[in-house]
């Protein structure tokens, strides 16, 4: 039914998803080690979107960054009858400052590159199931070109943080930071952030890498900026290393129906809580 994308690509994202599950449960059990210093838990999953609309059957290239409505309403329908709820990367470092545990069944659900349309698709889906989205934008395209431009605006932004939800960074331009120069890659980890401070008057801790493009020079610029996370745009295997500056994501998509997102949820779950000190 949903070949957009072939079996290979299915395939592989469930190996994908199979990974991300290895990755908390590798990386948890590492954790007294990797993290003996660090107040950082990773014992959550974080769904990454894009656009949510009908229209990846048309642009084939899209179709990972876009999820059908009826798609995105099942998920959500799922992960309420699951018991999950969304927590904001806010929530998140202000219990982990407590010393409180990350509650059980927690999601972070995130939307990428400040589209206009994300906000109507909140409002529509997330609020009324009592959920929060978390929003990486890219202050260069915020309010651009109003009218059809297609970007949300700060105002729009604002009023969306009054109702729960949180706005983090996506850098200034959306360039690929691997191939910058130290002084812009400096720039778009720094001045993203305080452009977006600026406007949402709160501290933003969190950038997600444009294109989940990443290395250490690039980690090590977030954390020198302040950031205290770092996300990627995969839920790749990264075995013995420190995740705090290379958060997985997983990535829904076109091809995926309800059963391939419960399955990377459930895994995702089951490996978390396998993880945890018995009782
Ligand atoms: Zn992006």
């Amino acid at each position: 039914m949903h070949t957009l994308l072939g079996m290979s690509e299915r395939i592989s994202r469930i190996l994908a998803i199979a990974l991300f599950a290895a990755t908390v449960l590798s990386l948890l059990s590492l954790r007294e080690r990797v993290f003996s210093n660090s107040p950082i838990s990773l014992s959550i999953p974080i769904l990454m979107y894009h656009h949510v609309g009908d229209w990846g059957e048309s642009r084939a290239d899209w179709a990972p960054w876009v999820v059908r409505p009826k798609e995105f309403r099942a998920q959500m329908d799922w992960l309420v009858a699951n018991g999950f709820h969304t927590i904001t990367f806010r929530e998140l470092l202000a219990g982990q400052k407590a010393g409180e545990s990350v509650p059980a069944k927690s999601v972070i659900i995130s939307f990428d590159d400040g589209w206009s349309e994300q906000e109507g698709v909140v409002r529509a889906e997330l609020e009324p199931r009592g959920m929060h989205a978390v929003f990486f934008v890219y202050t260069a395209a915020v309010g651009a070109t109003p009218n059809n431009s297609g970007y949300i605006s700060w105002q729009q932004l604002r009023i969306l943080e009054s109702a729960g939800h949180e706005v983090q960074s996506h850098t200034i331009s959306h360039g690929r930071l691997t191939e910058m120069p130290p002084s812009q890659l400096d720039r778009e980890m720094r001045e993203s952030r305080a452009t977006i401070e600026k406007e949402m008057r709160h501290p933003v801790k969190v950038i997600a890498y444009p294109f989940g493009i990443y290395d250490e020079r690039v980690m090590r610029a977030a954390s020198a900026a302040g950031y205290e996370f770092g996300l990627r745009a995969d839920a790749d295997l990264v075995v013995g290393k420190p995740l705090q500056y290379r958060m997985p994501r997983i990535r829904v998509g076109y091809e995926d129906g309800i059963e391939v997102f419960a399955d990377a949820m459930m895994l995702s779950q089951s490996q978390i809580n396998a993880q945890k000190p018995k009782q």
